[in-house]
């Protein structure tokens, strides 16, 4: 199939994440005041799927506020967000005061120009952009260039238009780079998603890359979860590609990158998120599927990978 095939169904699954983490933030499992904003259908969804949200964005805040935060990186630093869809990272940063020197986020034009045209709608966000006179806001074209926050239009199958982004919003390539891609990898073929890796690896000189999404297609409930989403009109494509953690961490160290460590969400849920929140979340709403809480819970993973040749980053950002 070609590139133009379309991707109407795989740029839905951002409404889908969006749904479900408002969802979160409306039972306070944890807080984000701005995804109000990019939210028009309010839909309630399982304890069980609530928690998995609440496991992912607990653990992905903690692991960027450690490269975000730590003393160990001198000067500027930077993120940039593959598939960012809608997300808010950028805007609770910034309200925090911790936003890094700059922020990047890459969708498909579609997801992109509906994004960039909510910012433009809400003083809320506005607000969250420092500006400057040569700024860009092009809502039909789905750009925002500014000096710390850059969202650009960008098929990443497209290895060239990927670059002539990072050029555009002026990503440095000696810079330490935090890269993140949350459920997007695993709906390109493993050869476009390799090509993605492996780009980023040669041309920026320190940088993680954390990458959150799916895992083991092949037992029983994995089948489940691939027939659902095939008939959704969204199948996982990389998933086989990418089936286990060896093959996320063998995937990573082939392209180009230093170290590379997976681990699955049930290992992550108790190591990465703050205990005193998760007796917190844990008495929010009633669960006591455990098993299937299990199961869901190592149907996903997370992937860092590092490239650094003072090898300080792998114990920054570490599983
Ligand atoms: N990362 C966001 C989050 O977790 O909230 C959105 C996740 S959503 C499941 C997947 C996102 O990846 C969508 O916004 C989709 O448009 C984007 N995406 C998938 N394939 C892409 C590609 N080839 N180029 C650009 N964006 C892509």
């Amino acid at each position: 199939p070609s590139l133009s095939e379309d991707t109407a169904s795989v740029r839905a699954t951002n409404d889908d994440a969006q749904i479900s983490k408002m969802a979160c933030v409306r039972l306070k499992y944890f807080q984000d005041d701005y995804i109000r904003h990019f939210v028009k259908r309010h839909l309630k969804r399982s304890p069980l799927i609530n928690r998995g949200y609440y496991s992912r964005i607990a653990a992905l805040r903690q692991l960027l506020r450690g490269f975000l935060q730590t003393p160990d990186i001198i000067g500027p630093r930077q993120v940039l967000s593959l598939g960012a869809g809608f997300d808010t990272i950028f805007f609770q940063l910034q309200a925090n005061g911790c936003a890094p020197n700059l922020y990047v986020e890459l969708d498909f034009p579609e997801v992109t120009s509906r994004k960039a045209a909510i910012v433009a709608s809400e003083p809320n966000l506005q607000r969250c952009i420092p500006r400057s006179d040569d700024d860009v806001l092009d809502t039909e074209g789905g750009r925002i260039i500014t000096k710390p926050y850059c969202l650009l239009p960008v098929d990443l199958r497209q290895p060239a238009a990927m670059e002539a982004a990072l050029k555009l919003a002026k990503l440095q390539h000696d810079v330490p780079t935090y890269i993140i891609a949350e459920c997007v990898l695993v709906y390109m073929r493993p050869a476009e998603s390799n090509t993605v890796v492996r780009w980023l690896a040669e041309h920026l000189q320190q940088a993680a890359f954390v990458l959150y999404e799916q895992i083991k297609p092949h037992d029983a409930f994995g089948q489940q979860m691939m027939t659902n989403l095939q008939s959704r009109g969204c199948p996982l494509l990389g998933i086989y590609g990418t089936p286990d953690l060896q093959a996320h961490e063998q995937r990573f160290v082939q392209n180009g990158w230093h170290t590379a460590c997976a681990r699955d969400m049930n290992a992550i849920y108790n190591k990465h998120t703050d205990p005193e929140d998760r007796q917190r979340i844990e008495r929010l709403e009633m669960l006591d599927e455990f098993e299937e809480w299990t199961l869901i819970q190592g149907h996903y993973c997370i992937v860092i990978a590092t490239k650094d040749s003072q090898q300080r980053l792998h114990q920054i950002v570490d599983l």
